[in-house]
């Protein structure tokens, strides 16, 4: 149980430290290899960076316009038309934000009000829980499970989570922690739902260029489905730079313009510079984008492969930074014991995926690990968890 902070208003009680916290700082006090947190440790392109420098060297260091840089939400209206023929305007439907934290937090601030309901899939981003309940809202899971195809939910849970109170769905795909690539078929059931009980739609597709089976395809793009989505995006993870803060959304105008209307009293702007590199990079198409992602897909395999032959069972992610493991598969059963004690059994750190879950005996025995690290750092934890004596 997160601990009680007496002067924290009851909103936040439950939300007071995140499992990343404590990982981290167990990572750090045993010097482990920390799997649990998913940050590159490694850089991003350089001519990305070079970019951000030469925007400082031109003197872009003051407050940039409260919607973005003409020139980055150029780049984001025609990455959406390039990539997924989606138009938007860019002075009217386009929207920077300081990562996309920020808009998540604005989009869920401006849309919702006191006492709604918003549907979310489970295992869940940490910060779509607090961020509802900032807003005063409460959250409907419908639970997504690992099977032989993969992992899904089943269509029954999504309807029975929708209700009168319901206001909007947030879905995150490629999804972290789980790795999952939403199919068409499964986003056109989320898109009728959305259109048959009238929902807004905000969704999390930080991962969109980091897919490595099958394809990313936005909600918004679906049928009927642009006119009442907010989609959401950002550099950090297409670029490897998640220290940037750059991010972004799309919607149509009165959409957007509440979404701006919250945003601009949460940070009002952010990173200048910054605008201009990852206005840059985004105009290359995929040329920095494509690398990444091919590396990444063989740094997924080195771990996954690894784990599989340390006698877990894997559920090898199509998408994102994350893999999950099966502990059942090793004769464990608790995800919070095995990572708590899992750096002083062999120095290393993972997270466990309950703290994912309003559901906790659905992912009960799952864990997260990371594989957007460098091969060493994969190949060292993979020594080190020999250690385990787990293997066959
Ligand atoms: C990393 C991450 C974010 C945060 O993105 P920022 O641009 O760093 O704010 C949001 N959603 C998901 C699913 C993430 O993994």
């Amino acid at each position: 149980m997160p601990a009680r902070l007496p002067y924290l208003n009851a909103r936040l009680q439950g939300y007071t430290t995140t499992i990343f916290a404590e990982m981290s700082a167990l990572a750090l006090a045993t010097g482990s290899v920390n799997l649990g947190q998913g940050f590159p440790d490694s850089e991003g392109p350089e001519e990305l960076r070079e970019a951000a420098v030469a925007a400082i060297r031109a003197g872009h260091n003051q407050y940039p316009p409260g919607i973005g840089i003409p020139e980055l939400r150029q780049a984001i209206s025609a990455h959406q038309l390039e990539c997924y023929g989606l138009a938007y305007d860019p002075d009217e439907e386009v929207l920077v934000t300081a990562g996309a934290t920020e808009a998540l937090a604005a989009s869920l601030l401006a849309l919702l009000e006191v006492g709604d309901e918003v549907v979310v899939f489970e295992p869940y981003y940490d910060a779509y829980a607090a961020v509802t309940a900032l807003a005063g809202a409460s959250r409907k899971v419908v639970t997504l499970r690992p099977g032989p195809e993969g992992w899904t939910f089943d269509p029954a849970e999504l309807e029975a989570a929708v209700t009168a109170r319901t206001r909007l769905l947030l879905l995150n795909s490629p999804h972290n922690p789980t790795g999952k690539v939403f199919s068409a078929a499964e986003l056109e059931l989320i898109a009728r739902c959305c259109r048959e009980h009238d929902l807004l739609a905000v969704t999390d597709e930080v991962y969109e260029h980091l897919v490595y089976e099958g394809a990313h395809v936005p909600l918004a793009s679906l049928e009927g489905m642009r006119e009442r989505t907010v989609t959401i995006s950002s550099a950090g993870k297409t670029f490897s730079v998640t220290g940037w803060k750059i991010g972004w959304a799309c919607a149509p105008p009165e959409l957007l313009a509440a979404v701006r209307a919250a945003k601009q009293f949460l940070t009002y702007v952010n990173g200048a510079p910054f605008q201009h590199a990852v206005a840059h990079a985004l105009s290359l198409g995929s040329r920095l984008t494509a690398p990444l992602a091919l590396d990444l897909a063989e740094r997924r395999d080195l771990l996954c492969d690894g784990l599989a032959a340390l006698g877990f069972l894997v559920h090898r992610p199509a998408g994102t930074y994350f893999a999950t493991t099966d502990l059942r598969s090793i004769g464990e059963h608790d995800g919070y014991a095995f990572c708590r004690s899992l750096p002083e059994r062999c120095g290393v750190v993972a997270v466990p995926s309950a703290a994912f879950y309003d559901h906790a005996a659905e992912g009960r025995h799952l864990v997260r690990w990371t594989f957007c690290k460098r091969r060493e750092t994969l190949e060292e934890g993979l020594t080190r968890l020999k250690g385990l004596g787990t293997g066959q």
